[in-house]
């Protein structure tokens, strides 16, 4: 409450408009700008997805994401059309070099970018502004200062872990070690980032992250040869006689049993993944149970399912 009450102030001083909502709330309801009296049971579905998360490089990317589409629901209801956020360079260099150390790399123009259109919707687009990519913290914070300008900051579980436990981590003090004896560094990683863009016109979109699929990806890709890696260490020699297409096939074989009911949670999520870009489907590899999954995830993805069978009871009536 304390926290609330700071926010309001700060808000308060600069005349700004405010809607102050809890993480939760905004995640798994439509209804959070009003008061929800299920907050609590939300708090507890959210607790549960980051207890079962095993990995701290797999929370903190999952929280990212998650307050992506938080904020992205937020702008909807508010009818807002275009959204800015405070990244400086700094942590813009951190996010692009965790990005390409989490195979998100195809995903770098949309985190990095200074007008992000984001048209998932097809009805609105939403553009995410970032006015301050081009200045380095040193810039922003002796600005604040000299102009007497108040801040908040905000912690979270992160905040206090150690720099080893997550790729995000390890990364932010490579980036930091080497530029206290190369000031250029945040500035080059910078530049260096800005002129990756993805090649695809984007046909398809993650579920989770909305970020930007890899699909129909050449043989000789990166993604494919990690797919490859994986079924030969799963499958052993007999990978090495199988096509990567077979061997799917024979990985769902495999995986039958006797028609009880344990196939139908692990199915769901084989399912979801392919709706998944690389990083999050490791995300929700990780996860016991997708029960605490917003439940619009859920809902688009059965709809897919449920688009994916029809299509298959007529492909044979097309022409
Ligand atoms: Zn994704």
């Amino acid at each position: 409450m304390d926290q609330v009450n700071k926010i309001k102030k700060l808000f308060e001083k600069y005349g700004l408009t405010y809607h102050i909502v809890k993480f939760a709330a905004a995640v798994y309801s439509d209804n959070c700008l009003n008061e929800d009296i299920n907050v609590d049971q939300y708090n507890d579905k959210l607790q549960n997805i980051f207890n079962n998360l095993s990995d701290l490089t797999l929370k903190e990317d999952m929280l990212m994401k998650l307050r992506k589409r938080a904020i992205t629901k937020l702008a909807d209801l508010l009818k807002c059309t275009r959204m800015m956020t405070a990244e400086n360079e700094h942590k813009l260099s951190i996010r692009l070099l965790s990005n390409v150390a989490l195979g998100r790399g195809s995903q770098i123009s949309l985190d990095i970018g200074l007008a992000v259109n984001n048209k998932n919707n097809d009805k609105t687009s939403l553009v995410t502004i970032r006015p301050m990519r081009n200045l380095s913290a040193k810039e922003i914070s002796y600005y604040a200062l000299f102009n007497k300008l108040d801040d908040f900051l905000h912690s979270n579980f992160l905040t206090a872990t150690s720099e080893d436990e997550s790729i995000q981590k390890t990364t932010e003090r490579f980036i930091n070690d080497l530029q206290v004896n190369f000031p250029s560094t945040v500035s080059t990683i910078f530049r260096t980032g800005e002129k990756i863009s993805e090649k695809t016109s984007a046909i398809a979109y993650c579920l989770l992250c909305q970020g930007v699929m890899d699909v129909d990806m050449s043989p000789s890709s990166a993604m494919e040869a990690t797919k490859y890696s994986k079924y030969v260490s799963l499958m052993g020699v007999k990978a090495l006689k199988l096509s990567l297409k077979e061997l799917k096939n024979e990985e769902t074989n495999e995986k039958k049993c006797n028609g009880c009911k344990c196939r139908n949670k692990q199915d769901l999520k084989e399912e979801i993944v392919e709706s998944l870009c690389y990083a999050c489907a490791h995300i929700i590899q990780d996860l016991e149970s997708l029960d605490d999954l917003p439940e619009e995830i859920l809902n688009k993805e059965k709809d897919r399912l449920q688009f994916k069978k029809m299509e298959e009871q007529i492909k044979d009536f097309l022409l």
